[in-house]
């Protein structure tokens, strides 16, 4: 009688951020979904994220384990209790942090050796660039997961290959990022210092170096994103940046009961029948949602303005706003005198941390403001609600570009300069008009009518027979004949 080959083994490794670590858990889930089994590696403090939202997960394929290594803060030089981007106030902060990540390679090497069933493949984010060194010592393919979608990718490549900023003379002077398959335009004021002065710190770019030398010899990459989504971008990304690629996403779709959506990362600021109750009353595509993601901070000067800006809009309005925006300051500071008053039953303020999927899946959501985290971008896509772009940092840039001149699905604020922070740039007028454009104007209209069909293109991307299912089920084929391969069958 033949022995059944054993259940594949997937592990994960993402990086200590809610913007990596969330996805990762939807990820996880749909391998689970293919009967996959899947281990979660992270730190102590990051663990919460995985471990609540998995206490109430029905299994409908094996356990997720999560495998919880600890954490050099100290090794490192950072304070007890800095485990995750979000709690970096400085970009020594986060370079120490790169000091720790490379700490992590030795505990990670101990998780797979006490694997049982032994890990089959390993995907873990560039920025832990020795995973795939560390995957090739048990003979397992690396798998690379950015967190980010295929335009943003080429964008970044074609930066690092063309060095097109050099070539202008002004920060505020737009130029064309080359060879993409649209003309993208851009200027220095929205690229990051480093980039901008072609002086990145060196340990930085020791780390990004070696981050893409790991990728390029790694297996492949999955992206959070959909083939139908940026077409162009993802056979530019396969054909002409040479990436083997699996697109499964949206992965936040396989969040299909509320529950599931309300535990999302963080423990909600708000109770979910209470959210739920809000939104029931109003009525559909009546109210915008204004969240700017795990790492942004917003400026006291900026807060006001886009307080001034949502009540002079007339529109209903959820807004997130996290905790260490106010510097510990009483709310009163951060909003005009009387706004909450003024405001009540027309505004619902969640201070710290929103159940984002649910709140954009609810059909009283009709516009969203983002800081065009990638993310956050691809949720609001998966829920078909048209967008105002207001990017900070990071790579919210580029993605602009793709929601507001290719996929024509939102209108940009007026963003335009990269800063973690957002400081007083946008004044309340503009806000005001630019939510009105999209809530109540025939442009609007427009918007969300396209919003709508890639929300329909989403979700059949992600259902069975869909390209991301597709994708998935051949990588998974991919990666069980590795196993049969490497066990000798
Ligand atoms: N998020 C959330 N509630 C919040 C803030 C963020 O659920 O109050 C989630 C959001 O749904 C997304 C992630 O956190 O999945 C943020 O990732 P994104 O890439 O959008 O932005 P980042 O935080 O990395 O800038």
């Amino acid at each position: 009688m033949g022995t059944e080959p054993q259940r594949l083994h997937v592990v994960f490794f993402p990086l200590m951020a809610a913007g990596h670590m969330i996805p990762t858990l939807d990820i996880a889930k749909l391998f689970a979904a293919h009967h996959v089994k899947t281990t979660i590696v992270t730190t102590p403090l990051n663990a919460p994220t995985f471990l609540k939202p998995l206490q109430s997960y029905t299994n409908i394929g094996p356990p997720i384990d999560v495998q919880v290594i600890p954490f050099p803060a100290k090794e490192a030089g950072l304070p007890e209790g800095v485990e995750n981007f979000e709690h970096f106030t400085s970009d020594e902060m986060s370079l120490k942090f790169l000091k720790a990540a490379e700490l992590l390679e030795e505990p990670l090497i101990q998780v797979l050796e006490r694997c049982n069933p032994k890990a089959d493949c390993l995907v873990a984010d560039m920025l832990l660039p020795f995973a795939t060194e560390v995957a090739a010592k048990f003979d397992i393919p690396r798998l690379v997961f950015h967190g980010s979608c295929c335009f943003a990718l080429s964008v970044m490549d074609a930066f690092i290959k063309y060095q097109p900023h050099k070539d202008v003379s002004n920060d505020d002077e737009e130029f064309v990022i080359p060879h993409l398959p649209h003309e993208i335009k851009i200027t220095r004021m929205q690229l990051n210092e480093g980039v901008k002065q072609n002086k990145q710190d060196t340990m930085w770019m020791d780390v990004l170096g070696r981050a893409l030398e790991s990728e390029i010899k790694s297996y492949g990459v999955i992206v959070n994103s959909f083939y139908e989504l940026e077409p162009e971008y993802a056979d530019f990304y396969r054909k002409v940046m040479g990436r083997k690629t699996w697109q499964i996403g949206p992965v936040s779709l396989c969040n299909r009961e509320n529950e599931a959506k309300f535990q999302r990362g963080k423990d909600s600021s708000i109770d979910e029948n209470a959210c739920l109750k809000w939104l029931d009353s109003k009525k559909p595509n009546s109210v915008i949602y204004v969240c700017f993601g795990s790492l942004t901070e917003v400026s006291l000067l900026q807060l006001h303005e886009i307080a001034k800006g949502l009540e002079a809009s007339e529109q209903n309005f959820v807004w997130v706003i996290r905790r260490s925006n106010t510097n510990g300051e009483e709310t009163e500071d951060i909003f005009p005198k009387g706004f909450e008053e003024r405001t009540k039953g027309k505004g619902l303020i969640i201070r710290g941390w929103a159940p984002q999927v649910l709140i954009l899946d609810h059909e009283a959501v009709g516009g969203f403001v983002t800081h065009c985290g990638w993310n956050s971008t691809l949720e609001g896509i998966s829920c078909g609600v048209p967008m105002v772009t207001w990017p900070a940092f990071a790579e919210q840039f580029y993605i602009e570009k793709l929601v507001t001149e290719i996929l024509k699905t939102g209108i940009p604020v007026g963003s335009k300069h990269w800063n973690r922070t957002i400081e007083c740039n946008v004044k309340w007028e503009d806000i005001k008009e630019v939510v009105r454009r999209l809530m109540v104007e025939e442009e609007g209209m427009e918007i969300r009518s396209r919003a709508l069909k890639l929300k329909n293109m989403a979700r059949k991307a992600i259902d069975e027979g869909g390209s991301s299912y597709v994708e998935l089920t051949s990588l998974i084929q991919e990666l069980s004949n590795c196993k049969l391969n490497s066990n000798g069958f």
